[in-house]
Parts: structure tokens; sequence; C-alpha cells
């Protein structure tokens, strides 16, 4: 789920630790902009890329969350259609699961599969603590990022990104930091327009080599989606004000001349899929009615997938494993249970013994069907196609090409990296460059 289902306690919430390492010295607070927009940078960094600092290369990535492939259209995303068709485009796109929103934005950061990343899913169990939590902490991503190979390299880095989870998530990570205001209380994400205002002003103003953008009214007004048309026509204006968004920033990157030395990568972390009010998955009563795992399993419910974790004897995790995966998919909605030890997963064990994605047109609600009443949810297979093309002006960016390559979203960091000519990280990327 896109939900912000464990709110942290204030005196932890991102937010309050990006003040305290402004106390204390480690980002000082810039305002920049007529709006009056506040930017933290890494104490000592240039306010400014210097001129000739390695390179007049520029990278943006500007994710446009939970936006389905089919939905780019003339009519209704001119802007974005007309640079996927200007561009290098990748329609059999994917986002890689579990289709969840801070798993797939690591990936695209790391270019790491999460057994690498120690990030699969929104929703962990968290086994030291005892309690299920979001992953929204800069210390859950155990592996360096894209950000941080750029700063070594001397280049600076901006994230601009909408939701308090990702901003929680990257941390500290980039030279220049957006902090995202006004957040709508109840989504917990930056309106799409204040999320645009910041990232265009911190090209011009900080003008770093890569930007990082994560615009989420897409998905927000696809989990708020029932599938009546009065709301589909909610998310239609979204998908039009999202589009109006991205030319602005177009049209500044061209007016400012960074176009032609500019590289620009439009995805999304996953697509969104619809169920009805009674097409809920709820598998904690029937996991708590079997004798073997009565009181012993504990589940991160994350909308199109459940993680379950096996808290019994090490000795009968085995037989339990195989218990769960019998119970689960013996339940209406269900379209497979995996044991997440099978290599081709690639979860690690953040994600649990057990991982259950739904059938498109279902979703999970835990414990009970009042858990997660929003009918719009992603993290399944259904939700995997997504958006995935390259544009700008540089050279070395393909012109109205198509490829038949499946991109996915951790193909970002080492598309990235491979532009500004950057190494490869110890072990190799998981992702391809597709430049
Ligand atoms: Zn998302």
């Amino acid at each position: 789920m896109c939900t912000p289902s464990s709110v942290e306690p204030v005196e932890t919430s991102a937010f309050a630790r990006g003040a305290a390492q402004v106390r204390t010295g480690r980002r000082t607070l810039l305002r920049a902009g007529g709006a009056g927009l506040v930017f933290s940078t890494v104490a000592g960094a240039p306010a400014v890329a210097a001129a000739g600092a390695g390179t007049r290369k520029r990278a943006y990535v500007l994710v446009v969350d939970g936006c389905r492939p089919d939905e780019i259209s003339p009519v209704l995303t001119p802007n974005l259609h007309a640079l996927r068709e200007g561009g290098l485009s990748f329609p059999e796109a994917a986002s890689m699961w579990v289709m969840e929103t801070i798993p797939n934005h690591v990936m695209m950061m790391t270019g790491l599969r999460p057994d690498r990343t120690g990030v699969p899913a929104n929703e962990i169990f968290d086994r030291a603590l005892g309690e299920v939590r979001t992953m929204d902490r800069k210390r859950d991503i155990r592996t360096g990022t894209v950000i941080g190979r750029l700063n070594r390299a001397g280049l600076t880095t901006g994230t601009v990104l909408s939701k308090e989870y990702l901003y929680g998530v990257f941390g500290d990570r980039a030279t220049h930091r957006w902090e995202p205001a006004p957040v709508v209380p109840v989504s917990g994400h930056a309106p799409d327009v204040f999320t645009m205002d910041a990232a265009l002003t911190m090209v011009d103003e900080l003008d770093p080599h890569l930007v990082f953008v994560n615009l989420g009214d897409i998905d927000r007004f696809g989990h708020a989606d029932y599938t009546g048309n009065d709301v589909q026509l909610a998310r239609r204006t979204a998908l039009a004000d999202t589009d109006r968004q991205a030319q602005r920033f177009v049209d500044l990157l061209r007016s400012s001349g960074r176009w032609e030395q500019s590289m620009l990568v439009v995805l999304a972390d996953h697509s969104m899929d619809w169920s009805r009010p009674g097409d809920v998955i709820s598998l904690q009563g029937a996991l708590d009615a079997d004798p073997l795992l009565a009181g012993k399993v504990a589940i991160a419910d994350n909308g199109g997938a459940d993680l379950l974790y096996w808290t019994g004897a090490a000795a009968k995790r085995d037989a339990a494993v195989r218990r769960m995966q019998r119970i689960a998919e013996a339940t209406p909605g269900v379209l497979a249970a995996h044991d997440r030890r099978k290599a081709w997963l690639r979860l690690g064990p953040e994600a649990g013994d057990v991982v259950v994605f739904c059938k498109a047109g279902w979703r999970f609600s835990e414990p009970d069907p009042t858990g997660n009443p929003i009918p719009g949810n992603h993290g399944h297979p259904a939700t995997r196609a997504i958006p995935f093309f390259v544009s700008g002006g540089h050279p070395a960016v393909p012109r109205r090409t198509t490829s038949s390559a499946q991109a996915r979203t951790i193909d970002v960091a080492p598309t990235v990296a491979s532009f500004f000519g950057l190494g490869k990280p110890r072990g190799g990327y998981d992702g391809r460059a597709r430049i």
C-alpha cells in the first residue's frame, strides 16, 4: 500500500531528523526562488555547481508515480507523449517486485535488486522491532547509490521527492535536497505543482548534475480511484496536470539552454490496478486458524502483495512455509505464494518467508477486510508494466527510437552512471545502461 500506515512519532520523523542535521551543521538551509522554497545542502558543498566542474552534462530522472503506460496518449498527456515519441522508448518496460514505491525508487537509484539493497517493499515486518513498519529510514538502504557515486566524482546531485517516506529513505544523500512542503496531511505527499516549482528552482538556482524528482499526484489519485466514472475523471485530471508539470520542466531546460546537454529519463515506479469492495483477500484469519501457524505469522500488507513472516521456532520454518503457501494458494484472489528463498525472487530476508501476490482486480487487506479500504493498489504482477523513456537533447540520446528490450527500474542508475562515464559498483549492477 502507499498509505502512510506507520506514522513515526514526531521526534523521529524524517523532517525532524532533517531539521536536526541543519541544527548540528551537517546541512545548511537555503531559501531559493520567489516562492521562498527551502532546500538543505550538504555543509561545505558549493551552492551552485562550479562552472567546468567535471562536465556540462545534466541528467534528470522524472518519476510519474503510479502511471500506467496506456495512460500516456496524445489526448490526455500530449507533452509526455511527445517526449516519448521523440526519444528512446521502451514499450516492454517493467517495475520489479514487489511493485511498490519505495523499493522501486531504491532500485532506480542503486541499480541493484532488493537482496542487495535491503529494501524489498514499502511495508516489512521488522524482526528486531517486532512490528510492521514503513521502510523510510536512511539506513534501510544498505548499499551505495548513484547519487553517492556522482558526489564522490565531484559532481552535484539533488532530490525533489514529493512523498515523506521517499524523503526519509533517501535522507541527506544528495548535495541538495528539497524540504517538501506543504505536504497533504492525509496522503503524506506534496502536490505536483509544488514539487515541480521546487524542481525548477533547484535546476535554475543550484543546477545539480543529477536531479531525481518524484511526482506523486497520479499515484495518489489512483489510490482514491473507484472504478466509477466520476473518480476516473479525477485521475484523468491528475494525469493532465502532471503532464503540464512535466512540460514546465522541459520548457525550463529548453529556455535555459540546458536541453542540448541533457538526458531526461521519464518512468513510473509501478502502475495501478483497481479492485471492487468485495474482491479483498485477508490471510491473517486463515493462518491463525491453523494449529501449526496460529499466532506465529506476521503479515506486512503491501496492497497487491502480502509478505508472510514465520515467527515460530526455526526448526519448524520449512513446514510452516509449505503450510503458509498451501493456505494462501487455496484462497480466492491469490495468484501465487512463493517461498521467498527462491533464488529468482531476489528479495532478501527483509521480505519474510512467503511472498504472496494477488490476481488482477484484487487487493490484500490485513488483518481483516477493513484493514485496506483503498481500491487502487499495486505490488502484484498486474501492476508491472510501466512507461519508461529516455529523452533530452544530448547527442547520446537516440531520437525517435523504440526498443524491444525490457527496460526495468534497476536500469536507471546504470544509465545515469554510463551517461557520466562512471564505473560500476563492486559486484556490478543488476540493471543495465539503456543508452
Ligand atoms: Zn509509487
